[in-house]
Order: C-alpha cells, then sequence, then structure tokens
C-alpha cells in the first residue's frame, strides 16, 4: 500500500473525544465507510495482509471487526467467523470472559467454526488494550484452531496491546497512533 494512500486512510478517521465515556478518544470509522474509494482502500489493505497466507477462514470480532473480516474473506475467497459479545450467538458455544480497566467482558465463537488444525486469521478494527484479540485468540486455540495471524486497521500503541497478544503470531496494524 503506497504512503500516500495509508495517509488519506489516517486522515478520514474522526477523533471523537469523551466518548462513549470520559477521558476516551474514539476512532470513529464512519466517515471512511461511507466513502467508496476509501472503503475499497481499507479493504485492499487488510486484504493485503491476508493474501496468500494459506488460511481458510477469517475470523472477525464484534461489532466493526465484521466489516472489514467480512469485506476480505469475500476478496479472498475464504469463509467468514464472528467471535460476538457474550449471548448474541444461538448455537454451543465456547466463551472467555478477559479484564477490562472496569470490570470484565465475555466473548463467545460457536463451538463448530473452526474445525481443528485450521489455520484462520484474526481481524478487528482497533486494536487498544489488547484484550479482545487475546480472547478470541484464545478461543480459536480452544477450538484447535492454528492462528495464523491478526490484521487491525488501527492500532493504538500507547495502550501497548500487542503485549497482550500470544507470542510469534504476526500483527499488522494498518494505521499506528
Ligand atoms: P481492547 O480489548 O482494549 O484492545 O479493545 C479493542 C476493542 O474495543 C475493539 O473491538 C474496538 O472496536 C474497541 N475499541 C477500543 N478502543 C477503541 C477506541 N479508542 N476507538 C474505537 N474503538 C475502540
Amino acid at each position: 500500500m503506497k504512503s500516500s494512500d495509508i495517509a488519506l486512510l489516517r486522515s478520514a478517521v474522526r477523533d471523537v473525544t469523551d466518548f462513549p465515556s470520559m477521558g476516551i478518544v474514539f476512532k470513529d470509522i464512519t466517515p471512511l465507510l461511507s466513502d467508496a474509494a476509501l472503503f475499497r482502500l481499507t479493504v485492499d489493505a487488510v486484504t493485503e495482509t491476508i493474501e496468500g497466507q494459506g488460511v481458510t477462514k477469517i475470523i472477525g470480532i464484534d461489532a466493526r471487526g465484521f466489516i472489514f473480516a467480512a469485506a476480505a474473506a469475500d476478496r479472498l475467497g475464504l469463509g467468514f467467523v464472528p467471535v460476538r459479545k457474550k449471548g448474541k450467538l444461538p448455537w454451543r458455544t465456547e466463551s472467555t470472559e478477559y479484564d477490562l480497566e472496569y470490570g470484565s467482558n465475555c466473548v463467545e465463537i460457536h463451538a463448530d467454526a473452526v474445525i481443528p488444525g485450521e489455520r484462520v486469521w484474526l481481524v478487528d478494527d482497533v486494536l487498544a488494550t489488547g484484550g479482545t484479540a487475546a480472547a478470541a485468540a484464545e478461543l480459536v486455540k480452544r477450538l484447535g484452531g492454528e492462528l495464523a495471524g491478526m490484521t487491525f486497521l488501527m492500532e493504538l500503541e500507547f495502550l501497548r496491546g500487542s503485549r497482550r497478544l500470544p507470542e510469534n503470531i504476526p500483527v499488522a496494524s494498518i494505521l499506528t497512533f
């Protein structure tokens, strides 16, 4: 991806201060999604990181991760698997809880979504503290899947989320802040 394209994507992300709570700077991607050329560029960038990696499915994280994971899966002819917040998936699930700054969160995956030994790739919009991605990685591991790598549209480097992710798994962050 050209550095001028990366700059374009970066400039389309809108910072919203104190959302959803005081002190948080929310990275709003809706300006990037609503522009046809920018949306395509974003999906191009995500797709490039996964192409040729020998994976059969892309795992997308609830909810903004779904947008890019599903689009990239379609481009690459791969399956799409949602990791969702607790209580949203209808069938038998594997679930894991993780700590947030205040309290905890729980994410789930369908128990048959990944076949043992299957190589998969994880996609989300933002890597912040890394708790969500680490939990999703744990779910893939419990199902016996092989996590080949992860792609984030944005990494908030100052939160050092990559330290919480499993070691030796490639992480691609298209934009870093
Ligand atoms: P974390 O578990 O702290 O890495 O948070 C990652 C998840 O929370 C992702 O699914 C993001 O969609 C969301 N998230 C965390 N921080 C932000 C932020 N500053 N702006 C937008 N989304 C965020």
